[in-house]
């Protein structure tokens, strides 16, 4: 397989990041840093601020004021207490004491200086950790499986796997320069816990009978993507076995870097690729790399969970426990994590995972000791098993720290679905994801009811945060589908009334413990 760049785009075609990430690599921030670092942020040249990216770094909002947002790679979710402790201590000396969880199982940092940054990566790295390719268009973290080795309902362990692709990608400079970001996902769940169809490839579990014996491996998806366009990703027709993932990861990736779109940014993901090629044409390309693949096997994705993984419940070897938490909107403080880490080492085998709802589990508990650990204080606000809103609430960083954002989400988001909680008792969870702008990094389109922020004009003709209604959206198999505008728009101040409104004529109407997507 070569990795020669055979950019389909002509040079005077490129746009403007293109003609930029050609003059410097992203991956060379890196060697930059500890020079600004020295000579502190008025010496960053401000066409370098976007390649901070690269190296997991955001400016946050205003860029002026130079305080970065870093994200750091949680391939899978799966964190050991040596690594918690190493991610509370950052938040505790640098990060203002704010650690949260994202949609894509990563750890978010805010309040960075330049000056902090060398001893940051020092830490993260000391215990195998990175902020590498965690924003810029690279490879991201892979979102898998967080209960991948210890999942009754897990048709492979895929922790291996995650591990040799993340690490093959890592620092990788032959695709280092993609047209854009690029989202997969590989999970042996038979839940979807990797959420398949909205990551730019997936691999799910299948089972194919070859040679007279059924062989585990997986389906592979491509081309999904939220934002403003969202895609539903698509099955390509082949089965795959565990010890080709990495090379049908790596020829995918290649053919999203040779062949995607680089003129327009905005056109630049592999959804659109897929969408105008079609998935016959992208699978011949594949072949092309890697050779003759087989067909599709047997899909042995079930019933999605959401991504939900909460209370007590047993794993594949027996006498021990996973217990998973929710954790309000993803945010919590360094001496929680310090907690954290402690509990998941004295309780359990000091391991931690991260789920893409923003919550978290401890997993290994011997099942003797499940009661104590359920007695620690820290569980009375990361709640074993929540209220049926705030459990089940999503959001994004918003105007708080992020550049792009039109209103504030993550604390509205909570006082919401606090309000929620003191005025509705449905039998069922209502999922809500609330995003600031049309990104999408709360993952609105799959949520029961979505809520993007918009700016409005109102009756006295002010500008007031605002949010749109989307409802219904799944990652059920079969019937996948992304969430639907309602009309019209509300004033963030009549969020929760609005929203109460909704609920109590989905509670009044429906029928018991159905959900809102089959409403
Ligand atoms: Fe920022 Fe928009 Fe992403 Fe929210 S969805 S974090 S506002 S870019």
């Amino acid at each position: 397989m070569g990795y020669e760049k055979v950019w389909s785009t002509d040079l005077d075609k490129l746009n403007k990041d293109e003609l930029r990430k050609l003059e410097k690599d992203g991956l060379e921030i890196l060697e930059d840093i500890d020079k600004y670092a020295k000579e502190g942020f008025e010496s960053i040249p401000k066409e370098d601020w976007s390649l901070f990216k690269w190296a997991g770094l955001y400016l946050q909002k205003p860029k002026e004021d130079g305080y970065f947002m870093m994200r750091v790679n949680i391939p899978s979710g799966l964190i050991t207490n040596e690594q918690a402790e190493v991610l509370a201590g950052i938040g505790r000396d640098y990060g203002r004491d704010v650690i949260d969880i994202t949609t894509r199982q990563a750890i978010q940092y805010h309040w960075l200086t330049i000056e902090t940054l060398p001893d940051i990566f020092k830490r993260l790295e000391s215990v195998g950790l990175s902020s590498v390719g965690a924003c810029g268009d690279i490879p991201r973290t892979i979102m898998g499986n967080p209960l991948a080795g210890i999942d009754p309902n897990e048709l492979y362990d895929t922790r291996e796997i995650v591990e040799d692709v993340y690490r093959f990608f890592q620092r990788n400079p032959d695709f280092s320069n993609l047209p854009r970001k690029f989202k997969m996902s590989i999970s042996g769940n038979v839940h979807n816990a990797g959420h398949d169809r909205i990551n730019c490839m997936s691999f799910t579990p299948a089972v194919k009978e070859i040679g007279g014996e059924e062989v585990i491996g997986f389906h592979v998806k491509v081309g999904g993507g939220l934002s403003a366009k969202p895609y539903l990703a698509e099955e390509l027709d082949v089965f795959v076995r565990p010890e080709k993932v990495k090379e049908i990861a790596i020829a995918i990736t290649s053919i999203y870097r040779d062949y995607g779109y680089r003129e327009k940014r905005h056109r630049a993901r592999l959804k659109f690729l897929i969408a105008d090629w079609g998935v016959e044409k992208f699978k011949e390309k594949l072949e092309e790399f890697v050779g003759e693949l087989p067909t599709k096997g047997t899909c042995k994705l079930e019933k999605w969970n959401g991504g939900y993984f909460y209370g007590v419940n047993p794993q594949k070897q027996e006498g021990l426990s996973y217990v998973g938490f929710n954790v309000p909107v993803g945010r919590m403080s360094s001496d929680e994590w310090f907690n954290l880490a402690r509990i998941a080492r004295d309780y359990g085998n000091g391991e931690i995972r991260t789920c893409n709802t923003q919550n978290l589990l401890i997993p290994n508990v011997p099942n003797e000791k499940v009661e104590d650990l359920l007695q620690e204080s820290l569980f009375d606000r990361i709640k074993l098993e929540p209220k049926h809103f705030i459990g089940y609430s999503v959001s994004c960083t918003g105007i708080e720290y992020c550049n792009l954002a039109l209103v504030e989400t993550k604390e509205r988001m909570r006082r919401v679905a606090e309000y929620l909680d003191e005025h509705l008792d449905i039998d069922v969870p209502v999922r809500i994801h609330m995003i600031g702008c049309p990104n999408a990094c709360g993952q609105r389109q799959i949520a029961d009811i979505g809520l993007q922020g918009v700016l409005l004009k109102n009756k006295d003709k002010k500008m007031v945060e605002a949010f749109e209604f989307y409802v219904g959206g799944t990652l059920e198999q079969d019937v996948a589908q992304f969430n639907n505008k309602l009309k019209g728009k509300i004033e963030a101040e009549e969020l929760a009334p609005a929203l109460t409104s909704l609920l109590r004529y989905f509670e009044e109407n429906k029928e018991p413990n159905e959900v809102f997507f089959d409403f």
